[in-house]
């Protein structure tokens, strides 16, 4: 009979310290947000999409360098000395035509390696993170502003500077050798070794002619 009004004492116990947490979480604050329409603040440092400013880009390939998993293709075309590129926001001289800048976000893990080493602070990470995608490549983000038309252009006008320059080279070379040429005297033949003396003829050799 104890047995019995205990078992129900104890039931009743266990329901009460069971409502008694539901009770709490009652009139606790939710912690779930209505994602998306309600979004959480990003930490100030948030690791997210890359985002590159080519105005300030001198294509100096660190960052690509620094990328542990090769997701930044770069191409530079050298400038030649009549073009002026300008200079970056940070006062750098741009001297690198960046034809091709791409990240392959897709393999992005998000380190922020190449962040650090920019001198230009030009490759940043942005707050933006809702970037899916139903085809892949179309996580490869293109940041080069040059057309494919212009970057010929000033591959065909590198080629023939330096085809120019190379022409100049040898020509100053070839005049240089000439000039040292005329300025030392003609080499003299060295003189012909002395033919050998005709040997004396042997006294008491009987004449053949008699
Ligand atoms: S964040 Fe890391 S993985 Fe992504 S592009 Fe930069 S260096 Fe490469
Ligand atoms: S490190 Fe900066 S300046 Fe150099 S190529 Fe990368 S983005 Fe451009």
């Amino acid at each position: 009979m104890v047995t019995y009004f205990r078992d129900i004492w104890d039931g009743l116990v266990t329901v009460l310290i069971g409502m008694k947490v539901t009770w709490r979480h009652l009139f606790t604050p939710a912690v779930t947000i209505q994602y998306p329409d309600v979004k959480l603040k990003l930490p100030e440092r948030a690791r997210n999409r890359l985002y590159v400013n080519m105005d300030d880009c001198i294509g100096c390939d660190q960052c690509a360098m620094a990328c542990p998993v090769d997701c930044i293709t770069i191409e530079t075309i050298k400038s030649t000395p009549d073009v002026d590129l300008g200079l970056t926001s940070v006062g750098t001289k741009k001297r690198l035509y960046v034809p091709v800048f791409d990240i392959d976000i897709a393999k992005c893990c998000y380190c922020g390696l190449c962040v650090y080493p920019c001198p230009t602070e030009c490759i940043k990470m942005t707050d933006v993170y809702e970037f899916s995608e139903f085809d892949r490549d179309n996580l490869i983000y293109r940041f080069a502003t040059m057309t494919p038309a212009e970057a010929d252009a000033a591959r065909a006008k590198l080629a023939a500077y330096d085809k120019e320059q190379a022409a100049k080279k040898a020509a100053a070379a070839a005049a240089a050798a000439a000039k040292a040429g005329a300025a030392s005297p003609a080499p003299v033949a060295p003189a012909p070794p002395p033919s050998p003396s005709t040997p004396p003829e042997q006294k008491g050799e009987p004449d053949a002619t008699v």
